[in-house]
């Protein structure tokens, strides 16, 4: 363990801005066989997991962005049986499927077995879901397993990281192909979309993309504080239900999970979107 004094961490965003948080211990730093890890305790943040220099998770706010990509689908989605998140190796959004008692088993494939045990040692409340009975955890290759699998989804998760290194497939159209083949006929396939203020032109290429895929494609958002720009995207997409007329209040208020960002009002509000955004999505 390392005492640090006055020592910041920086991310940078598109290399002309960032977000600097106060250091108070480095908890843990290796290198995986894909990436460098990093685990930092900070005096705002709690623990963050940084990967490859990119904030990952932190605890003070990791609850909006698994709540986020996990209930949406969920409470939109009628009979959530089969669920597959793909990255995520944090366990985070594992642990909001979870939540849903209709979910008889969430499969979790992780390419970096190192993220998954670093996250177990040290963000217990985020991993812990992941030896619930109702979890299988492979580590393999995202785009890899959806090409050979025969499995089919009612949910599919794309929990990745940003587009570099080898989260890169996941943000690709054939990767988007193959979550549609793998999903049943009422399938619901949602990916985290970057930010729609630094990152426009992957956001819009995941839509177009995405749109010429599948028949029901919504971008919604939430406010992320460690995420660049703080306003970060996730892209819906539906071969049947609309996340607006399909949301199941009654299965919400009945499930009441305890969540500290979703709620029934966040769920239709989200995808109500900015002007910059409509306007981006509509070009
Ligand atoms: N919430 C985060 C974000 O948007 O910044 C995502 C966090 S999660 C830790 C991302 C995970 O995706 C990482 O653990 C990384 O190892 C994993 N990953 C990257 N590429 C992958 C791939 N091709 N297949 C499966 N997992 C992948």
């Amino acid at each position: 363990m390392t005492d640090l004094w006055n020592v910041w961490f920086t991310e940078l965003h598109q290399n002309r801005a960032g977000l600097t948080i106060k250091i108070k211990k480095l908890l843990y730093s290796g290198e995986s066989p894909f990436q460098r890890i990093d685990i930092i305790d900070t005096y705002e943040f709690g623990k963050m997991l940084v990967l490859y220099g990119s904030i990952m998770i932190t605890e003070k706010d990791e609850f909006v962005y698994h709540e986020m990509l996990g209930h949406v689908p969920l409470f939109t989605h009628p009979d959530p049986k089969q669920v597959l998140v793909i990255g995520g190796g944090d366990g985070g959004t594992v642990r909001e499927v979870l939540k849903h008692p209709q979910v008889e088993r969430a499969t979790l494939v992780e390419i970096d077995e190192m993220v998954v045990q670093k996250c177990q040692e040290y963000f217990p409340d985020v991993a812990g879901q992941l030896s619930n009975p109702r979890a299988r955890v492979l580590f393999e290759d995202g785009e890899k397993y959806l090409a050979t699998t025969s499995e089919k989804f009612d949910v599919i998760l794309c929990d990745a990281a940003d587009p570099i290194g080898p989260a890169e497939v996941l943000f690709q159209k054939e990767f988007h192909q193959m979550a549609y083949d793998c999903l049943n006929d009422d399938g619901i396939f949602v990916t985290q979309s970057e930010s729609p203020f630094f990152h426009q032109r992957t956001l819009k290429n995941m839509y177009q993309n995405l749109s010429r895929i599948f028949p029901i494609v919504r971008v919604y958002w939430a406010y992320i504080p460690t995420y660049p720009s703080a306003i970060w995207s996730f892209t819906f997409c539906s071969k049947k239900y609309d996340p607006i007329t399909d949301f199941d209040l009654n299965r919400y208020l009945k499930t009441n999970p305890e969540t500290n960002y979703y709620n029934e009002g966040i769920h239709k509000a989200s995808f109500v979107l900015p002007n910059f955004i409509k306007k981006l999505l509509d070009k």
